[in-house]
């Protein structure tokens, strides 16, 4: 049973029966927190087994609330055909074909239970989607705020889903700007507008912890060694850290846990920068570039907790190159058979490199998450891959190595933003 909310700063605690966004003394994070000790004494891990493969089979850890869904969760932990310890969660399965279906299928649902009507969000590409699907599911309105140049999928769902979609010249910092603009206005809360900004709200964060029950359930309640996690506003990453503990606390596992390893873009890498110096918060990244328009986050809001947490587990934060992401996205779907996104395979660079550098061994178990389907990223990838001459192509698949083409200037957006 969901008790209050708590500030991840000071502590504060917040009524959960009414719609909450941050901590109003001084801007923390609001975690869901739960009486765990009821729900261990009435529900075993063993009871769920009978539920429905989804991520509402953890619905005892979850707010008490008819859920929105359209079948998310529960996605396939494969075993790695390279390396025999790994294994790679892929959310491209879930419905809209990423991960970002778990917080906004939470979100939304919460919504509609408190009554919303009207829900904004800034967005890389993904999670306008997701919004965009749950609220058309629940019959409510999605106004979405993301960059102009968002993978084409993006653009395309979202119009589908029937949501009010505001183009913006520039990164996910300035729709975050815009949405928040908006919210001064006087006719914000008025008309049941409410702002699902990645950790801007409580629930979010409680649909992504469910990859770490999966994590846990799917590895028969063993915690694997490393969990490597393409981070850009870093929710997943709190949640599962959060799952941990609650599932700790619950006596589903032991006071083990992973080392939680982020992965950026080297052109968008403020967590890795911050790690690299030692700080507890990440500074603006400036100039955000590149085609794995998920991890193009200048600022995630939760950096601090994302940062405390690689310290906990005694991760690391690390980035991989456009060149490497592209690489290790064809590289996964030949030797896999995943098309994963570029976020994605973007933890094949960083298990590489890892690996490389001893600080993970053969036997050690590793997850990575594939963040979403390849297939939503059909332009980017297309634009970005140099085709073998079909010359070449007939004397055989060994042609060397694809490279980036050069970039299509026309993706260029008044000379200002990036395209990848
Ligand atoms: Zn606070």
């Amino acid at each position: 049973m969901l008790t209050h909310l708590e500030c991840t700063r000071c502590g504060e605690r917040y009524p959960p029966n009414r719609p909450q966004s941050v901590c109003q003394k001084d801007g923390g994070v609001l975690y869901a927190r739960y009486d765990l000790a009821t729900i261990k004494r009435n529900f075993s891990s063993a009871r769920l087994a009978l539920r429905a493969p989804t991520m509402w089979r953890y619905d005892a850890i979850l707010p008490a609330a008819d859920p929105v869904t359209l079948g998310e969760g529960f996605t396939p932990m494969l075993a790695s055909r390279e390396y025999p310890n790994v294994y790679i969660k892929d959310e491209g399965l879930n419905p809209t074909g990423s991960f970002k279906a778990r917080g906004l299928a939470a979100a939304v649902t919460m919504a509609r239970h408190f009554g919303l009507k009207k829900l904004a969000i800034p967005s890389a590409g993904n999670a306008a989607g997701a919004l965009a699907a749950y609220a058309a599911a629940a019959g409510l309105e999605a106004h979405i705020f993301m960059p102009r140049d968002v993978p084409m999928a993006n653009r395309i769902e979202c119009d589908y889903y029937g949501a009010h979609v505001t183009l913006v010249d520039g990164l996910i910092s300035d729709c975050a700007r815009k949405v928040a603009d908006m919210k001064k206005e006087s006719f914000w809360d008025k008309d049941g507008w409410f702002d699902v900004s990645t950790t801007k709200e409580p629930y979010r964060v409680e649909g992504k912890k469910t990859m770490g029950y999966e994590v846990a359930e799917q590895l028969g309640w063993r915690m694997p060694q490393g969990i490597i996690y393409p981070t850009g506003g870093g929710v997943g990453l709190l949640g599962m850290w959060k799952a941990f503990e609650e599932m700790e606390a619950l006596g589903w596992i032991g006071s083990e846990r992973p080392k939680m390893i982020s992965v950026q873009s080297a052109g968008c890498a403020p967590v890795v920068k911050a790690w690299e110096e030692g700080k507890s918060s990440a500074e603006m990244w400036n100039n955000a570039e590149t085609l794995a328009s998920g991890l193009r986050v200048p600022k995630p809001y939760g950096d601090y907790l994302i940062l405390d947490i690689l310290k906990k587990s005694l991760g690391v934060a690390l980035s991989a190159t456009d060149e490497e992401i592209v690489d290790a996205t064809r590289h996964w779907a030949k030797f896999e058979g995943i098309f994963a996104a570029p976020e994605g395979a973007a933890c094949l660079v960083a298990y590489r490199k890892l690996r490389d550098n001893g600080f993970f061994r053969p036997e050690d178990v590793v997850v990575l998450f594939n963040t979403g389907s390849g297939l939503k990223y059909l332009d980017v990838l297309d634009a970005n891959v140099a085709r073998p001459h079909p010359e070449r192509e007939l004397q055989g698949p060994s042609v060397g190595k694809p490279a980036l083409a050069a970039k299509p200037a026309a993706r260029h957006i008044g000379g200002i933003i990036g395209p990848y």
